[in-house]
């Protein structure tokens, strides 16, 4: 079921999972943890918060944090967990294919150094997120693409694989035939996984991996691979991450826009509401057509979301809570 499907039909109070004790009560028993408590007074750490009903995802992610990892390594093994879903239709294996049935991946990751990799348009390596940080640590370059990138990540001990699924072939097959063999932009054919995470110590790092706009154009990339664009981190000042159609965001280099908002006084949910109005207040804006949503968080721990289209949740995981909460959004009409 794709997620925005899911919070059309499900209980949005029956989707909460309660998990364990409030973390922060773990943390006050280290020196190191009550300095970063002190850091951040509006909220418990650590933290995380995703884009759509991804809760295996973030729980896989707060499982890291809790063991005492980084949030770079939380949310890579987050993102990886949708990655590996073949039922997920827009990330990793089982992604839907471009119009020519190629299942071509975009992901990057940033950490609270503001180093950064990316990969785009990259065939046949499911973890896309994880090649993305090998490209930020083990290569003096930013962003691999095509051939070269699969390749890299084949040296780099990745196995290559079939991304179209059975289930992913024929609804490209159905698509062909409805759709006459044409992109088509709606709020419908997408979705990403961008993940964002404080860890205990307080720092910041996020995570964005996406099969893109399902049955583009061969060779389109979008926003969720480009630094600024489908994610931003600052550690100084929070980070945010995107979904929706890349074009738009892209266009408003939005991730880096909200940063930036932030950093002039904006809460997260103000920043996020700002960039969305910078994207639908555009003269001669189609936004009834598409959809953009970002999400977003500051370094004392505040989140924020919004979107154009109702169709948008956050998974948030902090004080023992790993809950979807649905979006506020722009066009109420
Ligand atoms: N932003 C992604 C892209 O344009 C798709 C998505 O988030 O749904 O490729």
């Amino acid at each position: 079921m794709k997620r925005r499907n899911f919070l059309k039909n499900a209980s949005l109070t029956g989707v909460g999972l309660a998990v364990g004790s409030s973390l922060a009560s773990c943390a006050e028993n280290a020196s190191e943890d009550k300095k970063a408590i002190a850091n951040t007074s509006k909220a418990s750490l650590p933290l995380v918060i995703a884009n759509w009903h991804v809760i295996d995802a973030t729980a896989k992610a707060m499982e890291v944090l809790q063991a005492g990892g980084t949030a770079l390594d939380a949310v890579e093994q987050g993102c990886k967990v949708e990655e590996a879903n073949e039922k997920g239709q827009s990330v990793g294996k089982g992604g839907l294919p471009d119009r020519d049935g190629n299942v071509t991946l975009d992901a990057c990751i940033m950490d609270k150094h503001g180093n950064c990799g990316s990969v785009v348009y990259l065939k046949d390596i499911k973890h896309a997120v994880s090649v993305a940080r090998k490209v930020m640590e083990d290569t003096p370059h930013v962003m691999l693409a095509g051939e070269g990138a699969k390749q890299f990540a084949i040296e780099q001990g990745f196995e290559p694989e079939d991304l179209l699924t059975e289930a992913s072939k024929e609804a490209w097959e159905k698509w062909k035939i409805e759709a006459k063999y044409k992109p088509i932009i709606n709020i419908e054919n997408h979705d990403t996984i961008g993940m964002l995470a404080i860890d205990k110590n307080g720092d910041i790092s996020g995570a964005c991996t996406t099969s893109g706009l399902a049955y583009k154009m061969a060779g389109r990339v979008g926003d969720s691979p480009i630094i600024g664009s489908g994610l931003f981190v600052d550690n100084e000042i929070g980070a945010c991450v995107a979904t929706g159609l890349g074009e738009e965001v892209v266009k408003t280099v939005g991730s880096f826009l909200v940063v930036e908002l932030m950093r002039q006084g904006k809460s997260p949910q103000e920043a996020c509401e700002e960039a969305i109005s910078r994207i639908v207040n555009k003269p001669n804006n189609d936004y009834k057509n598409f959809q953009v949503g970002y999400i977003a968080v500051n370094k004392q721990g505040e989140t924020g979301f919004y979107s154009i289209h109702q169709w948008f949740s956050m998974t948030k995981f902090q004080d023992g809570v790993n809950e979807q909460i649905q979006s506020d959004y722009f066009n109420k009409e």
